[in-house]
């Protein structure tokens, strides 16, 4: 293991934990039933170009979950949505920059669109811009977002490179308070449209709002762990907010699973 990448797993708490021994699997932790999980074995090499050829079909090894789909719900008779849905890129950024739909423009500084590779595979989602994001103008630029970019850095990827991250909120609540369902449904086709526009191969749902915003369930982010679900037909993996990760140290081991099981699972798409 190169030592750059020892220090994004020391900075994540994983340091010892995923020495490797030879092949030996490098959990204590049971693998999900479906796929196992290992840290990848060498340092891995920052997002493949998307020109790079896709890997021949493979058995598949992840199973979709039955029974849940996408719950980002436009009403076709919402003519606003319907005309965010069919914004190109430079039109949907001003829209969400002069969006007065949900009340939350009024209190923050400036919205937040989303940050990097407008074709990456990558799209990752949070939940809403704090502090230091609302005054920065970028999504993950606070302490949660240095976490999010040591987890990247850790299986070889980066912001901006074949990674998009964006939130479920394109402003930031008051005092960071969590989403309100209207806010939430106002700014979704925000969020879906970036998704169409993308069309990343794998979507990485970080905490539980982009987890319920995308899939429409409650259910706990342990329970949906270590599945590959779909959001409108897209892979989805589901993982802890890195905020939750700053306070709480044995779950960042359960997010690196979460990401050596995306790279799996993107590998074999
Ligand atoms: N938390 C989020 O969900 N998004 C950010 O952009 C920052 C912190």
């Amino acid at each position: 293991m190169d030592a750059k990448r020892e220090r994004f797993l020391e900075e994540m708490g994983l340091g010892p934990v995923w020495k490797l021994r030879g092949r030996t699997r490098a959990s204590a932790a049971p693998a999900p039933e479906a796929a196992p999980l290992e840290p990848p074995q060498a340092p891995i090499a920052r997002g493949e170009p998307r020109s790079a050829p896709r890997r021949p079909a493979e058995p598949p090894r992840f199973a979709p979950v039955a029974g849940l789909t996408g719950s980002v719900k436009i009403d076709p008779a919402d003519d606003r949505a319907a005309r965010i849905l069919r914004m190109e890129w430079p039109e949907l950024k001003s829209a969400v920059k002069g969006c007065e739909a949900c009340g939350l423009r009024k209190t923050c500084t400036q919205t937040v669109f989303g940050v990097g590779d407008e074709q990456a595979d990558w799209l990752l989602v949070g939940e809403a811009p704090g502090a230091e994001e609302d005054q920065r103008g970028e999504p993950f630029v606070g302490q949660a977002g240095r976490l999010l970019d040591n987890m990247l850095a850790a299986i070889g990827l980066a912001r901006g490179e074949n990674v998009y991250i964006c939130n479920v909120l394109k402003c930031r609540p008051p005092g960071n308070r969590n989403p309100e369902p209207f806010e939430v449904a106002q700014c979704s086709p925000h969020l879906l449209r970036q998704l169409e526009l993308i069309k990343p191969k794998l979507i990485l749902a970080m905490g539980r709002f982009a987890v319920q915003t995308l899939l429409g369930t409650e259910s706990s982010i342990a329970s949906l762990r270590g599945r590959l679900h779909r959001y409108q037909g897209v892979p989805l993996i589901v993982t802890y907010h890195p905020a939750y990760l700053l306070r709480s140290l044995p779950d960042k081991s359960k997010a690196w699973e979460d990401l050596c099981f995306a790279r799996h699972a993107i590998a074999a798409l």
